[in-house]
């Protein structure tokens, strides 16, 4: 059940099962996407159609949840309508909030739904009061979702100067080491830009090559990492690959581990967050269940005394089970690179 009082868990879906999942496991809200290019997870197989989206909701607010609706890829000029009828379907159905980053979007929503709730996607890259306080203005945004470039330190001083404007920070999930939507790595080598079709790594240009005992992953033809026997070959994605860059081949980019932000969730809530953003609306139903019920769990004892909270061993274990490359990270949290 969803309690204002608390920090929200906000928690990804991928299709009905998933949605379900989060809200049987204990999230507050989930965020989905239309099943074309409108959202930036825009995988076959993957997201809502007009009438999945109509029960997801439905289940969600059965069960005290909010839901809402991604719509952060930028409307292209061939053919853009199909950005604009989104926004209207959302606000039909009945969405909490839509989540937006272009500007010809968010005054569509701004001017013909003041009632629904716009979320300022990350793909935005609004990270200082300046930026923000320019989308209140003119779009009057209730949330903006931060880009995961600032330190706990930075986003609490930040949360001092917005006021009212909710902040929504990544809890745990992939990492993305770009200025977020300001990445080209994916468009460089598939011609596909993530901004626009939704998706950095299309499943239609990437393939996995056996090699007698190797296994290739491999972007439109180019080598993005060579596993051995026994070695866990990640999909893959171009920051997180392994290239030789001097006489060896290693993760020149990132790492592929995933972020978790349990170990400053103390920091987190007294920041004034207002929402803990689980990434990963392509993962599966059982990753989405499990990484919600571990939060659910954290965020309960965290209430319940906080000052004996500290994250337990079992959760940091489970978690790290379901995350890339089997481990974790602070991100810039905590770290000084930015
Ligand atoms: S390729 Fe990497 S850095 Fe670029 S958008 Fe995808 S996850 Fe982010």
């Amino acid at each position: 059940m969803q309690n204002s009082q608390k920090i929200e868990i906000l928690a990804p879906a991928g299709n009905l099962p998933s949605l379900k999942a989060a809200v049987d496991h204990g999230a507050d809200a989930v965020y989905f996407g239309f099943r074309n290019a409108t959202n930036a997870r825009n995988f076959e197989g993957l997201n809502f159609s007009d009438t999945e989206a109509a029960s997801g909701i439905d289940y969600a607010h059965r069960h005290g949840v909010k839901a809402n609706i991604v719509l952060n890829t930028y409307p292209q000029v061939e053919d853009p309508g199909i950005w604009y009828r989104s926004i209207d379907l959302a606000a039909r159905l009945g969405a909490d909030a839509v989540i937006l980053a272009n500007l010809s979007l968010l005054s569509y929503a701004c001017q013909h739904y003041p009632e629904l709730p716009i979320h300022l996607s990350v793909q935005a890259s609004a990270s200082n009061a300046a930026a923000i306080e320019f989308y209140r203005r003119h779009f009057t945004i209730q949330r903006v979702i931060l880009p995961r470039v600032l330190t706990i330190a930075e986003i609490r001083r930040l949360k001092q100067q917005v006021g009212d404007v909710e902040l929504e920070i990544f809890a745990f999930g992939g990492l993305c080491v770009m200025a977020e939507g300001r990445c080209h790595l994916s468009s460089y080598v598939t011609g596909v830009s993530p901004n626009i079709e939704g998706v950095c790594s299309p499943a239609r240009a990437v393939r996995f090559v056996n090699r007698g005992e190797h296994l290739q992953t491999r972007l439109n033809g180019v080598l993005i990492a060579e596993y051995g026997p026994g070695e866990e070959a990640a999909y893959p994605t171009i920051c997180k690959g392994r290239y030789r860059a001097t006489d060896q081949a290693y993760h020149a980019m990132e790492e592929p581990g995933s972020l978790n932000i349990l170990e400053l969730l103390p920091e987190v809530i007294t920041a004034g967050v207002r929402s803990l953003k689980i990434e990963g609306r392509q993962r599966t139903k059982s990753y989405i269940a499990t990484v919600t019920q571990v939060m659910r769990q954290a965020v309960d004892a965290w209430y319940q005394d906080p000052q004996d909270f500290h994250p337990r061993g079992s959760w940091i274990r489970t978690l790290n089970s379901v995350s890339e490359g089997r481990s974790h990270t602070l991100g810039t949290y905590q770290e000084g690179w930015q």
